[in-house]
């Protein structure tokens, strides 16, 4: 049989698809290592993050508080309003950029470290397992075992420990849209009190539960888009965790009385470690493959075998392609330059877009029907003046018109108004233009301000009518008719 290489996995199925399309459920055995406890690190942190954002106030708010009952999002300290969504799309894309930046650098580094499925998975619920049913020998035991009390007494806890770790999550992220104190209040109340918030969480919790006790690394395999795409992010100079085939091949068990000449020359012992404490069951010696999320599992398993043998680790490591096979690894290439130009173009326009929210917002619209109504005195253009106040005190406005002609009448607004904390104002404006001082359509300028003159806007607003040739013709027609009479 070949060698495998780098670019040729020895198998075309996945690994937890077995020929007759039943799958077998992972037990990966557990790693210690740098990266192990690197990753237990930054998991945590990430956790103590998640968990703490409801409780953390800025500016009066939760640190995430996307509020959709009131239309306000509350995202570290800078509130916006539903007419802000158009940020999203820079901020998304800013994002998207940034991601395909890291991935073509860094390979799956997103999903090995920070994505929630791999921290949560790998350092809440198998963590739970372990407690509750040992080690993945142990687990394993099980499994095969029939039904005993025993067998029955660990499934029941473990998977009541599963039910209530996803029900706290859910509460949680509950609370991003609600406030902690809305979601204690409903936890205090019967469930018919808020049948909504009690389906959404069931409904979660049971996804969750559904997730992460049974179809676990099925969803990076199986759903996730971004391990598809990836392979389109990534080229031979990115950074894989990878097998070092030049220096593992030819592979076997070490023969302590055999002639060397018989002994295998390469470092990689068979020993299957890697294999076993793969969480989607591959075998990274068979080349990069679709199903590796980066865990760096494999990485810790090999160097602690190659330093019970007393070899040099990184056998199995964070490397290119490239450099696997003995070329050099190119960090400044296209694809690089140009996700990197992208992200900066994206950084800079999500920066500049949120730059310019305002503690309030204004809208000025036309009313629906004709654009302008004609009477027998004036031309007349109706308006719907919004304002919304985004902050969390009362705020007074000052409703101003720019460039209007001499005449022009303004009604059906307030100059001043005050807008409630958090609130809404819409009001109709009303413009009157007498038909003898009509000379056709006009450009004129509103602008809002507030009392203490930190917030200021404006907008540049058409007056509509006809054409002042033809009022005058109607009006002449309208006098003789008049005359006659
Ligand atoms: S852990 Fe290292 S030595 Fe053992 S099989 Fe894997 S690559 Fe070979
Ligand atoms: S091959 Fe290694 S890095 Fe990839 S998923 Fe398996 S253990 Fe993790």
């Amino acid at each position: 049989m070949p060698a495998p290489t780098h670019e040729h996995p020895n198998r075309d199925s996945v690994t937890t698809i077995r020929s007759d399309g039943s799958r077998p459920y992972l037990h990966p055995a557990d790693t210690q290592g740098r990266f192990t406890t690197a990753r237990q690190i930054s998991a945590f942190a990430l956790i103590a993050f998640y968990l703490s954002l409801p409780w953390i106030k800025i500016g009066g708010f939760p640190a995430v508080f996307l509020d959709i009952a009131e239309r306000r999002f509350h995202l570290f300290g800078v509130t916006f309003a539903a007419q802000d969504m158009w940020l999203l799309f820079f901020v998304i894309t800013g994002l998207g950029f940034s991601l395909f930046f890291v991935t073509a650098l860094l390979g799956r580094v997103w999903c090995g470290w920070a994505c929630p499925q791999t921290v949560f998975l790998d350092h809440v619920y198998r963590r739970i397992e372990r407690w509750v049913e040992g080690d993945a020998v142990k687990r394993r035991a099980l499994d095969a075992a029939p039904m005993s009390a025993h067998k029955f007494a660990r499934r029941a806890l473990k998977h009541a420990l599963y039910l209530l770790v996803s029900a706290v999550i859910t509460h949680l992220f509950l609370a991003y849209y609600v406030s902690l104190a809305e979601v204690w209040d409903m936890v205090s109340h019967a469930p018919t009190e808020h049948w909504g918030a009690f389906v959404f969480i069931a409904i979660a919790t049971g996804a969750l539960y559904f997730n992460f006790a049974w179809f676990r690394e099925q969803l990076c395999i199986v759903i996730c888009p971004y391990g598809r795409i990836q392979s389109a992010l990534i080229d031979d100079h990115s950074m894989v965790i990878g097998y070092d085939v030049r220096r593992g091949e030819p592979r076997g068990k070490p023969q302590r009385n055999a002639p060397s000449a018989a002994a295998p020359a390469g470092d990689c012992v068979d020993c299957s470690r890697c294999v076993q404490v793969c969480p989607t069951g591959i075998d990274i010696r068979q080349g990069l493959q679709m199903e590796c999320i980066g865990c760096t599992a494999c990485i810790d398993a090999c160097d602690d075998v190659m330093a019970r043998l007393k070899r040099p680790a990184g056998l199995i490591r964070y490397d290119s392609q490239k450099a696997f096979n003995g070329s050099r690894t190119r960090w400044l290439r296209p694809r690089t330059i140009l996700y990197f130009i992208l992200l900066l173009a994206g950084a800079g326009v999500a920066s500049w877009a949120i730059s310019t929210v305002k503690p309030a917002n204004f809208g000025l619209t036309r009313m629906t029907g004709a654009p302008y109504i004609v009477d027998e005195q004036n031309v007349r253009n109706q308006f719907l003046v919004r304002i919304v106040n985004k902050r969390s005190v009362p705020a007074r406005f000052n409703v101003c018109l720019d460039q209007i002609p001499e005449g022009l009448k303004q009604t059906g607004f307030d100059t001043v108004v005050e807008v409630g904390p958090l609130g809404e104002l819409v009001q109709p404006l009303i413009l009157q233009q007498p038909r003898a001082r009509y000379t056709g359509p006009f450009k004129f300028g509103v602008h809002v301000e507030d009392d203490d003159g930190k917030f200021t806007l404006k907008r540049e607003v058409e007056f509509l009518g006809p054409e002042a040739r033809l009022l005058r013709e109607e009006e002449n027609e309208r006098h003789e008719r008049a005359g006659k009479k």
